[in-house]
């Protein structure tokens, strides 16, 4: 940890910890302190909600969701598993933020309204940091010492959509591994990839669980800024089949079964598939989220809308390689990226 991570969180709670039982309440983000909160602020603090649930020996496992705040079925997840699970449910420590950034998440955007930070970046953080930074800062410093995995329920963005899939990190010691992807296959979303470093780099919670030796999963389920009932579904039974699965439940609160997890990894960004054209147009998807593109393969045109006339431009697969992310708005220009690939196996 930094020095400055060291310090005492400002955000307060009248929740302890370490209680046994189930505990509901919020973490306090004191708004006074940071000196660009906004007009109508006074003294006022920002909710977080929390859950704890603390019941004898166990492993310690956090649940995320609203890490970005436009990224939905992971909050409607947790808070479906916040009224299901009991105390006795529990052989260990659970704890649950469903709206991390709570912010972002009570404004429906990615990140947050008070300091425009990505709490996916912030990491450490900063006792004395923004809103954002203070409770990376707390995340990093309180909760994460006291758990043996973070499970973190992303979505796509605005701009992207996902293949459903899981993503865990490569742990440190490679006897490891094995146990770690069987956090995939006992998951069983269709997709499952072992990164060695998320896109956020040690500014995200992949970053603050190696450092805090915490065993680290994410999710990518569907779009954002809308709700796919499939992926819920589909995550909902996963995640709880994957706390029984880590041993911090004492009942399976699911009886179906894990779909097949094809293990992938992500080609080098460098080979994704980019609109490359001098004028702005309307991009055409001539593939779909999970078909297999070959190298040179054209995978999109682009329309002109102000020259109709013209002929469309043809967006090319520099590589191949099976879609496992898209673009969504359809505007589109030069340096966009409008096609994510990925390859059988898990790492180069
Ligand atoms: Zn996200």
């Amino acid at each position: 940890m930094t020095e400055l991570s060291r310090q005492a969180s400002r955000i307060w709670t009248e929740l302890d910890f370490d209680a046994v039982g189930k505990q509901v309440g919020y973490l306090r983000l004191p708004l006074a302190v940071y000196d660009r909160s906004g007009d109508d602020v006074g003294y006022n603090y920002e909710p977080i909600p929390i859950v704890t649930i603390r019941n004898g020996e166990g492993p310690g496992v956090l649940l995320m969701a609203g890490n970005h705040g436009n990224e939905y079925e992971g909050q409607i997840i947790l808070m479906n598993l916040i009224r299901t699970l009991r105390t006795e449910d529990i052989r260990g420590r659970l704890i649950i933020l469903p709206a991390a950034n709570a912010p972002a998440v009570r404004a429906d955007r990615r990140i947050s309204p008070l300091d425009d930070g990505n709490l996916n970046r912030q990491f450490p953080g900063d006792a004395e940091g923004g809103p954002t930074s203070m409770i990376a800062h707390l995340i990093e410093s309180e909760l994460l010492p006291r758990v043996d995995y973070a499970f973190d329920l992303h979505s796509g963005s605005l701009s992207l959509e996902y293949l459903p899939c899981a993503v865990i990190a490569r742990p440190p010691q490679p006897d490891r591994l094995e146990g770690a992807v069987s956090l995939l296959r006992v998951f069983g979303m269709p997709i499952g990839m072992v990164v060695e470093h998320s896109t956020g780099g040690d500014g995200a919670l992949i970053g603050a669980c190696r450092r805090q030796g915490v065993q680290h999963l994410s999710t990518e389920l569907g779009a954002g800024g809308t709700v796919s009932h499939s992926a819920v579904e589909m995550a909902q039974h996963g995640l709880v089949r994957l706390l029984h699965h880590v041993g911090v439940t004492t009942r399976v609160l699911t009886d179906r079964a894990p779909s097949e997890c094809r293990l992938l990894h992500r080609v080098p960004a460098r080979q994704y598939v980019y609109a490359d054209t001098s004028e702005r147009g309307l991009f055409e998807p001539l593939v779909g989220l999970g078909d297999e593109v070959a190298a040179e393969q054209i995978v999109g045109r682009i329309h002109f809308t102000t020259t109709p006339w013209r002929e469309p431009e043809p967006v090319v697969a520099k590589t191949g390689g099976i879609v496992l992310c898209r673009r969504i708005p359809a505007r589109t220009g030069r340096g966009d990226c409008v096609f994510v690939l990925g390859r059988d196996g898990q790492l180069p």
